[in-house]
């Protein structure tokens, strides 16, 4: 395996990188003065038709890093009479596959002939989408279960792909679509090139890279500039009772125009977007079971500013894809260093700074310092005036779970799926 030396060789523009003229005028269109970090490394290796196994988070550029040599290397080969699919990128979420899909779609004129991008995703009818694959697709961006779902509809023939992406992987396994990922890898032929992007890297992905992935290029874009340079994160010490005030307190007071606020349960979500409704800050809980219809809504009432605060459960965020989101609060923490990268993730995204708040209850600091360990860094401790917390912490030498579990709940499936895969030797 080899290890990409662009971190340490900067690549100033897309043409030193391989890309042709039309692409770079592409670039240039998209508003890109200069390849991202993960960009001058991926580029190259996958214009060369390597496969890659990339560590990069949201925000980094990553989806114009495959996006990009995925189309020249459409463009520049051979042209088939009729249309076969030669590029799939499989993605967890119906949000991530509409965002890619309009990246490959701004790309698209940009190719000396049209390619056909199409994006299928759940949650909404099969119907329109198998009538947008007629006459086939040379590029499909899906998650797993519609793509199956697809195929078995006869909507759609993988066996001579040329290339495949798994976008956000350690998302697509985490999320329960393990098998689904396995389903589809089967209908796949031997002989492609991979494309691996990932923000983790657990037992669960660095499996799949071994079984799929030959002699790939490894790239590794440390996460610390995109967590320590452009996002700030803030620990505020507060009584559990007294989240919302101070939350209330903080929009107010920081003059939050937009922030999305995760907490634990479906529960959590209508209660904290109730409270804080009666104070009269419009907000709304944004429940990952909800209609598309109404997640549409809520989202562009976000987006426009009209709503100010969204609460949401990880699960819940997954379907929010907002670029540059100024704060994001962890009311509750998150279970798993993991999903504390994701949820952080949301803010600071291209180059903007982004504010992170994680309250930290009595019962939560000895599950923060596990997030900071893992994360690599601490985050000084702070208090807000009229909010100091009166609850004593609990003894940090309390037992943990070494996995990330909140201390004192019944261990949940995926809790003990985790707990499996670190005896396991992780
Ligand atoms: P991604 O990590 O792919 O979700 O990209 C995050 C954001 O960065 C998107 O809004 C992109 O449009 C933007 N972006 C990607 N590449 C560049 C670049 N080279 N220069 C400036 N912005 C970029």
């Amino acid at each position: 395996m080899s290890t990409s030396p662009a971190s340490t060789s900067p690549v100033s523009t897309f043409a030193a990188l391989g890309l042709a003229a039309n692409f770079v005028r592409a670039a240039d269109a998209l508003g890109y003065d200069e390849p991202t970090p993960i960009q001058a490394a991926a580029i190259p290796p996958a214009l060369a038709g390597r496969d890659l196994l990339a560590s990069a988070q949201t925000g980094s550029g990553k989806t114009a890093a495959f996006a990009f040599p995925l189309m020249q290397q459409i463009d520049t080969g051979i042209r088939p009479a009729l249309r076969r699919t030669q590029a799939l990128v499989l993605v967890p979420t119906r949000e991530l596959a509409a965002q890619v899909g309009e990246t490959l779609r701004q790309i698209e004129p940009f190719l000396a002939e049209p390619v056909k991008v199409s994006v299928l995703f759940g949650g909404v009818s099969i119907n329109p989408q198998l009538m947008a694959l007629r006459g086939g697709a040379e590029v499909v961006v899906a998650t797993p279960g519609r793509l199956l779902d697809v195929v078995e509809h006869n909507g759609l023939k993988l066996a001579d792909l040329d290339c495949l992406v798994l976008d956000e992987a350690d998302r697509l396994l985490d999320g329960g679509f393990a098998d689904e990922v396995n389903r589809v890898l089967a209908l796949l032929p031997a002989r492609r090139q991979n494309l691996l992007f990932s923000a983790t890297f657990p037992e669960a992905v660095q499996a799949l890279a071994a079984k799929l992935l030959r002699d790939p290029v490894r790239i590794e874009i440390t996460p610390e500039p995109v967590i320590e340079a452009k996002i700030e994160e803030h620990a505020v010490e507060v009584d559990d009772a007294r989240r919302t005030p101070l939350l209330r307190h903080m929009i107010e007071q920081g003059e939050w125009s937009r922030v999305l606020v995760f907490v634990a349960t479906r529960y959590a979500c209508d209660h904290v977007a109730d409270k804080l409704r009666k104070a009269g800050i419009e907000a709304a809980a944004f429940h990952g079971d909800a209609s598309q219809g109404a997640r549409t809504r809520l989202l562009s009432d976000f987006k426009a500013s009209r709503l100010r605060v969204l609460v949401a459960t990880d699960l819940g965020a997954r379907g929010i894809d907002i670029a540059k989101l100024p704060v994001v609060v962890n009311y509750d923490l998150p279970r798993s260093a993991v999903d504390y990268v994701h949820r952080i993730g949301r803010t600071g995204r291209a180059g903007e700074t982004g504010l992170a708040v994680s309250f930290i209850g009595a019962q939560a600091e000895a599950h923060f310092r596990l997030i900071e360990k893992r994360q690599g860094h601490r985050v000084p401790r702070e208090r807000i005036e009229g909010f100091e917390p009166k609850d004593v912490p609990v003894a940090v030498s309390a037992p943990l779970d070494p996995n990330g579990g909140v201390k004192g709940r019944r261990p949940s499936k995926k809790d003990k799926l985790r707990a499996a895969a670190a005896r396991s030797g992780s």
